[in-house]
């Protein structure tokens, strides 16, 4: 029997408290290929021949699902690459994309998505060398399935920008099949990352639209363990409520708010925010910003829109010293950073619990705005 519980990413903050290896980061000497429904103890899996999973068949097309998609046989996986079972995925905007294509760079076709799955490894491929993780541990596979360590960006940390990477749910099927931890994986990675390098110190406001969602609910979080003081912009009195839970100090409606811009100056000592993590997939997010930012603030750009451009007045950014960054995912750095920081229960996923046959709906709901906190699906369902 599985020892394992099928819950999201506190099963696996838990046992990466206990120091069970917590996450694939990358695959630098092991990759994950896609896992399994059902496993026996550890190391004696039985390994069905075929498995459920969410595919893309063309872009745009609704989801299929199907149930007799081929589950790659442990004598099939290339040396450093293993197989793993999965217990749950969160779902992201990103997986939304990669379906939609409607980024400038295009997934793989037919794609199977997900890439914040949480499982137990059940086999490693032959002449695997120096394997990080074994037979039986929990893992937890993110969205950069592979980067070299040899490149320049590599070489110098920013391995999620490797000029071979290759991405979980894009060009490296992914987690939403039975066969392959959770949301801190690529949103807890992502905001966390975004906010370490934003320059706020402790007592700095942060500014975080979008802070009701998948990645802001978290970034709140995080602010927070940082010692930032946190004003979350998002709508309706459900996100209202969850980001005040968490550690809000300031709430702005930015659907009842008159001017957005005003109402965040008045809420930071009337100078403005220190800085502004941006995750919203939306340009217009991004337009208030070097407004609302005090002399010296940060941009952070996170949110991805598919075909956004980042429009700011250059007068004031200039005259009140603005810092514009990008911060794309986190290298494994920041990824045990993150995790270990979640462990400690300084942060937690809000999450609802789906099966998998949730997922279309699950996007249209991304696609909306509606879903409060993350959407995990539970891969024994
Ligand atoms: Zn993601
Ligand atoms: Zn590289």
């Amino acid at each position: 029997m599985l020892s394992i519980c099928r819950w999201s990413s506190t099963t696996l903050l838990r046992h990466s408290a206990l120091r069970v290896p917590p996450v694939i980061v990358a695959g630098r000497s092991l990759h994950v290929t896609a896992t399994l429904r059902h496993v026996g103890c550890a190391g004696s899996a039985h390994i069905p021949r075929t498995q459920r999973a969410a595919i893309v068949e063309t872009t745009g097309a609704p989801l299929k699902i199907v149930d007799d998609h081929p589950v790659k046989q442990p004598s099939e996986l290339a040396p450093g690459e293993c197989l793993v079972h999965l217990d749950c995925t969160g779902v992201c905007h990103t997986d939304l994309h990669a379906k939609n294509g409607d980024w400038p760079i295009q997934a793989k076709l037919p794609l199977i998505g997900g890439h914040e799955g949480v499982g137990k490894i059940v086999a490693i491929g032959g002449h695997t060398q120096d394997s990080p993780v074994k037979v039986g541990d929990r893992v937890g596979i993110k969205w950069l399935a592979y980067s070299c360590l040899q490149c320049e960006p590599c070489k110098k940390g920013l391995e999620q920008s490797c000029l071979n990477g290759r991405y979980s749910g894009f060009n490296v099927d992914g987690t939403f099949s039975h066969t392959e931890a959770a949301s801190i994986l690529c949103a807890g990675v992502t905001t966390y990352r975004a906010i370490k390098y934003s320059k706020a110190h402790i007592g700095d406001w942060i500014v975080l639209p979008g802070a009701g969602g998948g990645l802001g609910h978290l970034a709140v979080q995080y602010a927070n363990a940082m010692g930032l003081r946190v004003v979350a912009i998002d709508t309706g009195p459900e996100k209202r409520d969850l980001v005040l839970k968490l550690g809000a100090e300031k709430w702005i409606d930015f659907k009842e708010s008159k001017d957005v811009v005003k109402d965040i100056i008045e809420a930071t000592d009337g100078l403005g925010a220190h800085a502004a993590v941006i995750t919203a997939a939306t340009s217009a997010a991004y337009a208030q910003a070097v407004d609302y930012l005090r002399m010296g603030g940060t941009l952070m750009a996170v949110g991805l829109p598919g075909h956004g451009k980042l429009s700011t007045d250059i007068f004031y950014t200039v005259t009140k010293s603005i810092n514009i960054i990008g911060s794309y995912v986190g290298n494994r750095q920041d990824a045990q950073e993150a995790l270990a920081i979640a462990a400690s229960g300084k942060v937690k996923c809000h999450f609802t619990l789906e099966p998998l046959s949730a997922l279309a709906e699950t996007y249209e709901g991304i696609e909306k705005g509606a879903i409060v906190g993350r959407v995990v699906l539970d891969m024994s369902t």
